[in-house]
Order: structure tokens, then sequence, then C-alpha cells
């Protein structure tokens, strides 16, 4: 059976426009598949029709970057990076296993859900159970997401391992087993080698990760120059430039996702370009740590990341807006784009768009809450993405869908 939406369709296309169909429809078929988008005059009959006018259809978000563990530490306790980590975040990862892991993925999911998130990559705690539970948390809530533990073989917060000797095999072989029982590269879940970044890891994890990424065509995840002590800290361990570090062990893959960036000469930036690595710019996070501010160059692909827990949400809207405030972007358009279709193919999942054949993965935004009272009924699209990015927020975000399936409603109306 086909379901017709009718609303105000706006979807960003291959070609670097947008679609925008004040008086639009998407057709979704049993499979959750869209079938057809254009203007409502042009409908084909048939099936059920959903009125969601005078409201906004828009591809989903995607969260590029973000510590399913770490949702608890929003907002408090803001240091510098490396300060926090030692103090907040290893000790509430340490903490994120059994019942608390399996409640606390599945609030992270639904936060997510709510915030009009679709797809996501995330780390979750170092033990084996926690990345259990998020995926279960993952399946349970219909989202796409990959995931992975945080690989740290140099000091890790975990107190099971034993003599050091056998830590970088024995987390290799843990990584190993959770990528064989998750990642389905033609479903909604992926396993991620992570490891955590290059002060967590010695060179042989990094290689061995890297490794593994390969042989299992699977996606790898790390964080990269996000503050200047944490830059220096590696290169006087390992001699040479951060990307480099990386290289070296194998890590610059295409499709893999290195979160911030920021503290990166060109070449490096560059370097990443040319292996068809992406970025994930947290500029949330960036602010709440005083990490610095990302220079948004051309070469690569750049997605957003919410970065929970040093980002104080789990809000496109949010992060959007951030980058903005600190200079990295300025466009809404190009930022919208980062936030959906950019994003989706940054991580390597179908969507970020609405168009014939992709997956319904849309939200349904509050006309009433992105459209201020007196604005003009029509106005051109460069206006409406401005006032989406700029006015958007929870509050707008009235449903949630992936595969067509309604996986958040908004609980209240205005
Ligand atoms: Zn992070």
């Amino acid at each position: 059976m086909l379901t017709t939406y009718r609303g105000h369709v706006v979807s960003p296309r291959a070609d670097g426009g947008w679609d925008d169909w004040p008086d639009g429809r998407m057709a979704v078929d049993a499979s959750g598949t869209i079938r057809d988008v254009g203007p409502w005059k042009l409908r084909r009959r048939g099936g059920r029709t959903v009125d969601l006018r005078p409201h906004i259809v828009l591809p989903g978000f995607v969260d590029a970057h973000a510590h399913v563990p770490q949702l608890a530490a929003c907002g408090v306790h803001g240091s510098s990076l490396l300060a926090w980590l030692k103090t907040w975040i290893f000790p509430l990862e340490a903490a994120f296993r059994g019942e608390r892991a399996r409640r606390g993925a599945e609030a992270f999911f639904r936060e997510s859900l709510a915030e009009g998130t679709v797809a996501s990559a995330l780390y979750a705690a170092a033990w084996p159970e926690s990345v259990e539970a998020c995926f279960a948390a993952a399946r349970k809530a219909g989202v796409r997401a990959i995931i992975g533990p945080p690989l740290m073989d140099v000091e890790p917060y975990r107190d099971d391992l034993g003599r050091p000797r056998g830590w970088t095999e024995r987390l290799l072989a843990e990584a190993t087993q959770l990528c064989r029982r998750w990642h389905a590269p033609e479903g909604r879940l992926r396993f991620a080698f992570t490891p955590r970044f290059a002060l967590s890891c010695t060179p042989e994890l990094m290689e061995g990760a890297a490794e593994l990424a390969a042989r299992f065509n699977a996606p790898v995840q790390t964080h990269l120059a996000e503050t200047p002590e944490e830059t220096r800290l590696v290169r006087r361990r390992f001699g040479r430039a951060y990307v480099d570090v990386y290289r070296r062990a194998g890590l610059l893959r295409r499709g893999a996702v290195f979160a911030h960036a920021v503290w990166l000469k060109d070449r490096e930036w560059h370097a990443l370009g040319e292996a068809g690595a992406c970025v994930a710019h947290c500029p949330t996070s960036n602010l709440f740590l005083g990490s610095g501010t990302m220079r948004w160059r051309n070469g690569l692909r750049v997605a957003l990341g919410s970065d929970v827990g040093a980002g104080p949400s789990l809000s496109a809207f949010d992060v959007m807006r951030a980058s903005i405030a600190t200079g990295a972007a300025s466009s809404p358009a190009a930022l919208l784009r980062a936030a959906t279709r950019d994003g989706a193919a940054a991580l390597g999942f179908p969507g970020g768009s609405l168009e014939a054949g992709g997956p319904a993965d849309f939200v349904v935004l509050d006309r009433g809450v992105i459209v201020p009272p007196g604005a003009p009924d029509v106005e051109n699209t460069q206006d409406m993405l401005s006032r989406i990015v700029h006015r958007g927020s929870r509050a707008a975000v009235m449903a949630t869908h992936v595969d067509g399936a309604r996986l958040h409603q908004r609980s209240f109306h205005r």
C-alpha cells in the first residue's frame, strides 16, 4: 500500500540545488522506499494520503559523531579536553555496563529521534557488553547506526584486562567478534573499528584496527586534532604530524570518519580528502571545551557531529548554529546539506535526501515554530533554509521516520 504525504517538501539535490515544493507530495511504499516525490498537483492516484500541511517535510538528520555513554554528562563540567576526559568521562564510561548501559543506550536513541536524527556514528564504552547494549537499543529503536567500542590500550579504564602484554590482541579479538555479530552493510546497523584517538592507542592497536576494517569492509572512526595540547602530545609521542600517525597505521581509508580536525595544516586536510575520508565537524563541542574553531576548506566531505557529551545536546540545529556562531561556516544551505545529504554519504548510508528509490528517512517540522507570524506564505528557498537553521529546535520536530516507519512523534502540540 502506498502512503502519500502532503506538505512543504524540502530536500537537497545531487547537483547542489534544493527541491522546494510548498505544496508537495512524497509517496512511500510498504517497504519504506520513496516511490515518487514532487508537487502535489502532479500526484498519482491511489493509496492513502497523510495531510501534513502546512508543515515541512525534510530529510532526517545525520549525526556523524557522538558518544552514547556520555549523554549523562551533557552540559556540565566544561574544561579542557584531556582533563575533562580523565576526571569526568572515563569514570562515566567505566560505569556504563549492565542495566545502566541498557537503559542509557535506549534513552540515547529516544533523545536522538526526538531531535530528528535518523542515522549516527557512535562510540559505545570500551566494554564489549556496552557495545552489545548500544546495538540492541539501536535495533529496537529502528534507526541507522554505526557503532564501535573506543579501542584503548594506553591507560584503558577497563579493570578486567589483566597484564598489559596481552591488551592489544585481546581488544582486537573482541572487536572482531563484535564485528562478526553486528556488522550488516546492507542493513541499518554497522560495526566500526574505533581507535579512540592516537593518545589512547599503541601503533599496533591502530594498525590492527585498520587491517580488520579492511578485512571486514567495515567503517573506521576516530578523533583527530581536537585541541592544541593533544596535537602537541601526539607529535611528541609519535614524532610526526597527527594525520601521518593515522596514515602510517593504515587508518586513512575511504569512508573513515575523523572527528574535529580543528588543528590541521592544509596539507593534512588535503591528505584526508585524497584518501576519501571525511571530517565530522563538531562546533558545539569545540565551544564547550574551548578547543578552537575548525577551518572549513574544500577538498573533502564535511558532516556534522553533536559529539555528545562534550556537545551539550543531540540537536543538529544547535550544531548548525554553533558552526555559524564560531565562524566555521556561514551558509545555512551548506550546513543543512552537511546535516542531511553529506552526512548520510559520509557514513555510507542511503538517505539524506527525499528522492525516488531512496529510503523514507524524514522529519516533519512544525511550520509554526520555523516561520514567524507575519512572514510571507511562500518565500524563496534560501530564506526557508535559513529559517530552518536559525529557528529550528527539538520543539519543531513533530515526527521522525526511518524507512517509512514513524519512530518518534512529538508528545505535545502547540
Ligand atoms: Zn568525541
